[in-house]
This record gives structure tokens, sequence and C-alpha cells, in this order.
């Protein structure tokens, strides 16, 4: 295996920002958003959210991957009360505005600007979420050539789509030129490992590694990530 790398792919919730506090203030807002225009609406728990889930993946298989369409259906469901339809389909999509802009309120962890601009100066970045933040409005997207998301990918993560089309996109590279950062072992780790791509998994929290394959490089701070990545392959 070539010991040099050319391209850094990067996952982003809880890899670049702790995700839980972000997504939770955007659900939160946007919920207080929707009852100021309508009134009091019974949102229900999780387990409401997975059953109505499923029943949406039934009618409409691309809720899978596609976690937008997800979240507006979601809103509608919950709104079926509103009539006439069109101020209904007007809300949610007002909603969703509200929701996706609350969802780029992050906070990056300590280092990721530097590490990102550094890193940026020698290797091709990009980006493979499974979520729907959008890399290019925040002021770190001028470090990346591209963004995969599960959207485009119409795959999710740990499946290869979003490998695959990074690869097409930067067309010269090899499997073995890549390095992927991430914090899920299963979707960011195996992932890359399936394919046979270096991997270094971002682990803030102490987690225990679990996985029945050999656990890459970790790091918990991205003030090192430059000097980790310099001394592995550089
Ligand atoms: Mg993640």
């Amino acid at each position: 295996m070539s010991k040099k790398i050319r391209m850094i792919t990067f996952d982003l919730d809880d890899t670049l920002w702790d995700n839980v506090p972000t997504i939770t203030k955007a659900e939160v807002e946007t919920r207080k958003w929707i009852e100021n225009k309508v009134g009091k609406i019974d949102w229900g728990d999780l387990n409401d959210f997975l059953n109505l889930r499923e029943e949406l993946i039934k009618e409409d298989e691309s809720i899978k991957w596609d976690i937008s369409k997800l979240r507006k259906e979601i809103f509608r469901k919950k709104l079926a009360h509103i009539t006439p339809e069109k101020y209904r389909n007007k809300i949610v999509e007002d909603a969703f505005t509200v929701f996706i802009s609350k969802r780029h309120e992050v906070k990056l962890f300590d280092g990721v600007e530097t590490a990102l601009k550094q890193l940026s100066k020698n290797f091709v970045l990009g980006v493979l979420t499974n979520g729907n933040a959008d890399i290019f409005r925040f002021g770190i997207g001028k470090y990346f050539s591209f963004s995969v998301s599960s959207l485009e990918a119409k795959n999710s993560k740990p499946n290869r789509a979003h490998f695959d089309k990074a690869i097409k996109i930067m067309g010269d590279i090899k499997i073995d030129e890549i390095l992927h950062i991430g914090d899920h072992q299963v979707n960011d780790i195996l992932a890359a490992y399936d394919l046979g791509i270096k991997s270094l998994w971002f682990n803030n929290n102490e987690s225990i590694w679990n996985q029945n394959f050999p656990k890459p490089d970790e790091f918990s701070s991205w003030k090192r990530l430059p000097e980790i990545i310099n001394n592995k392959y550089g």
C-alpha cells in the first residue's frame, strides 16, 4: 500500500463540531417557530419519530437517505390538521428553511480552522457526510474541493457510494492515496476499511473501540491533526 496520500476526506457531524447541541437547538427553535404560527403541536417522542420514519420510508424509499425530505415530511404529518393544504405546505417549507439555517449554527472544535487551512496546502480536501450540513455555507468551505452528502450519493455511509462519488469527482486519485477522517466506528472507519482506504478515528470522548478489525490511529484534538498526518504520511 502506498504510504503517500493525496486526498483527505472528512465526516462533518461530530467530527468538525459537536452535533447534538446543534441539532437539538435547531429542532427546539424550529418547533417554537411552527407553534408560533399554528399553536401547540404534539411532537411525540423518539419512538413516534422512528415509527413515522419507517412509515414514510415505506411510501418513499428515498427518505432513507434524503434526510431533508424526511424532516419536511415529518413536519407535514404533524401539521396534517392545518388547512388549506397550500398554507400547510408553505409552513413546512418555511419551517425547513428555519431549521436548516439553525442547523448551520455550529461551534467548530478547537483547532479545526487552523488544521484545515494547513492541510489544504498539501492535500485535496473533501467532505463525505450522511447529514445535511453544507460545508460551503461556512467560512471553512474555502479549504474544500468537493462535498458529497447522502442526498448526492443517494445512499448513506458505511455503504461505498460516497467514496465512489469522491473518486469519480477527483478522477486521478487512487484508493490508496485517500485518508478518511471521522468519528463513527462503522459509518466512517469500517466504511473506509472495507474499501482499503486509510483512516484516522476522531475520538474526543474516550470511546472504547468495539469493532472486530484493527483500530486505526486515533486523535482527540484537532490541534494535533496536521502533525499526526505529517508524521505518518509526510
Ligand atoms: Mg459523524
